[in-house]
């Protein structure tokens, strides 16, 4: 049976799959089961930093899986250690501790999990625990209930009510909006820095310190979803210093790209005093408190301990700002009017369609049509709402990867 009959008898129909089967990769290129290679623009959607393969991550993998591929958190994990002072060191550059996970969503439902702990041990006038975290429209933090809870998309809340209570979206960019909707219960604000899925839209720096101001006069958490704009990808260790360098969050969470393929996530929480007797934030999540089996484990640390490096090491955050550059300046030699806008920063790019342009089927985006355009002219890119497809080339792609992928972008669009 061919791999499309086997998802269709046993694998659940969760995602309107491509007819696509990658079988290898290499650096930015991926290869299906007919032969055909593709330049990869999506990297399992922002995941894999340093393209297919490459040979220190998989060297990091091979020497890991042949010394100790896991144990349990009930024991100290040297990689793990090391992991976390990589990233606190050299990334996030403020005092915190982190928590290890296999995934993004994990990682805010981490984030939601401490906004909680933090509205009991700080709460509201009449000694009632604070617990809503104000999150925003088009905003993705992921699938598990909490995580989607907190995403202000109704279509994927559709059918799975009741939510976890004590959430409310507030509209993005909106600094009026954030400074008159603070309530009793509120604890914390959770915002993408620039959002991902919801079209590829960044937080102005006034609304970002807009937001950081509410959250100190109110004495709430500012908590930034970094899942996918971290490490790099936008053009600076962390997406928020791309836009209001000086502000401080109180907690951020991570994934995709950290691991360049491994399953594993991250939230940080700030080693800030909240209250007079000398609590930390990060005290608030003691022993008991959380846990992950797979969290952390000796395996998928070493393989993020050796993409954050070559990150580091290579400066691919400043080369994916070079590359946004030669995109930029291509796409407006073009004078296409079908795009609209390049939005984003780095290389977490969003290209705007004008749906009016493009011929579309009944039941298919402006996008979706876009998308599978280019897969046929052999580039790969996922979409981001109805009228946007991203580009998320590995960050260290080459000049001539993306002057590839740009003549493709053209030829299709014009047709
Ligand atoms: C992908 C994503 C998530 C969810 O991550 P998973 O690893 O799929 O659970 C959360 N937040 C943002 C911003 C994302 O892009």
């Amino acid at each position: 049976m061919n791999t499309s009959d086997l998802y269709t008898q046993h694998v659940l129909p969760t995602y309107g799959r491509f007819p696509l089967v990658p079988v290898r990769g290499a650096g930015c290129r991926l290869w299906d089961e007919t032969g055909k290679s593709y330049l990869d623009f999506c990297t399992g959607i922002a995941v894999c930093s340093l393209g297919h393969c490459h040979p220190r991550l998989v060297e990091a993998i091979r020497e890991q899986a042949g010394n100790l591929l896991h144990c349990s958190n009930l024991y100290q994990i040297p990689q793990q250690a090391e992991l976390a002072e990589e990233i606190n060191t050299h990334h996030v550059r403020l005092a915190g501790k982190i928590f290890f996970s296999n995934s993004g969503a994990e990682a805010n439902d981490g984030l939601i999990k401490s906004a909680r702990r933090f509205g009991h041990k700080r709460p509201q006038a009449d000694g009632k625990p604070r617990f809503e975290v104000i999150t925003f429209q088009q905003s993705f933090h992921g699938r598990t209930l909490g995580s989607m809870s907190a995403t202000g998309q109704a279509k994927i809340q559709e059918g799975f009510d009741p939510l976890l209570p004590g959430f409310r979206y507030l509209p993005f960019n909106d600094t009026a909006a954030i400074e008159a909707g603070i309530r009793p219960e509120t604890a914390a604000v959770l915002l993408e820095p620039i959002q991902g899925e919801g079209g590829v839209n960044m937080a102005t720096p006034e609304f970002l310190r807009a937001v950081a101001a509410v959250c100190k006069k109110h004495d709430l958490l500012l908590l930034f979803d970094e899942v996918q704009a971290g490490f790099g990808r936008c053009g600076d260790s962390m997406a928020w210093r791309m836009i209001s360098p000086e502000i401080q969050p109180d907690g951020i969470s991570w994934a995709k790209g950290m691991g360049g393929g491994v399953p594993i996530g991250a939230f940080w929480l700030s080693d800030r005093v909240i209250d007079d007797s000398g609590t930390a934030l990060s005290s608030l999540m003691g022993p008991g408190s959380h846990g992950s089996t797979y969290g952390g484990n000796p395996l998928v640390c070493a393989a993020s301990l050796a993409v954050l490096k070559e990150i580091r090491q290579k400066e691919l955050a400043a080369h994916a700002l070079l590359m946004e550059v030669r995109i930029r300046e291509t796409i407006r030699s073009w004078n296409l009017p079908v795009i609209t806008a390049v939005r984003g920063s780095g290389l977490l790019l969003g290209i705007g369609l004008d749906p009016a342009l493009i011929p579309t089927p009944e039941g298919k985006t402006a996008a979706l049509v876009v998308v599978s355009k280019l897969m046929e002219h052999g580039l790969l890119t996922p979409p981001a709402g109805p009228n946007t497809f991203r580009l998320l080339p590995p960050l260290n792609v080459t000049e001539e990867e993306i002057d590839e992928a740009l003549a493709i972008i053209k030829t299709a669009l014009a047709s």
